[in-house]
């Protein structure tokens, strides 16, 4: 005799009684056990997507756009496994912009030589210099490239010592700059 909140059932214990209510409470068990992992990676899930997130963000304000690997990219070159620790290693020796001494973001390491067309240079350090993409200057594409990605100026070690601490109006509105603009590679 079982008794269930007052209503009485009566049950024979058989075999297959007791196999049938082995069978349900195992089913309950799977359901409920099945219901909290997913419950539990649901959480983990959200807790992941927000670190990510949050990652994400200081990534995406911390990383530039990488001119130079676009345009390599484009002409099928692509950046040494080696290139982050040499950037690193050349920032640690020249920190600031070599045109205005702006230290901070923004700064870029570029080639003087681009190394899709030089791939020996890529890792070379006197082929580097750091330049500035800051507003109101951006000298990383007016001295290093001439106004053009693409292009690039040889005599930039020359041109940053020449417009040191210029704005990009005043280098724009320099004749001499201009000339080499025209005659850029
Ligand atoms: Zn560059
Ligand atoms: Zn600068």
């Amino acid at each position: 005799m079982l008794s269930i909140a007052g209503v009485s059932i009566s049950l024979q214990l058989t075999p297959q009684t007791i196999a049938i209510i082995v069978a349900i409470l195992v089913v309950l068990l799977i359901i409920l056990g099945i219901g909290g992992r997913r419950r539990h990676r649901r959480r983990r899930a959200g807790a992941q997507h927000r670190a990510g997130v949050s990652r994400g963000g200081t990534r995406s304000r911390a990383k530039k756009r990488d001119h130079g690997m676009e345009i390599a990219q484009r002409h099928g070159a692509a950046r040494s496994p080696e290139w982050p620790r040499v950037e690193k290693e050349h920032l640690l020796h020249e920190p600031a912009c070599a045109a205005c001494g702006y230290r901070g973001h923004g700064l870029q390491v570029h080639h003087i030589k681009p190394f899709h067309l030089h791939p020996k240079l890529e890792l070379e350090p006197s082929n580097l210099i750091t330049l500035c993409e800051i507003k109101g200057r951006n000298h990383h594409l007016l001295l290093g490239h001439l106004d053009e990605w693409e292009s690039f100026n040889v005599n930039v070690r020359d041109d940053v010592r020449r417009y040191h601490g210029k704005s990009d109006l005043h280098i724009r509105a320099d004749i001499a700059w201009q000339k080499a603009v025209a005659k850029r590679p």
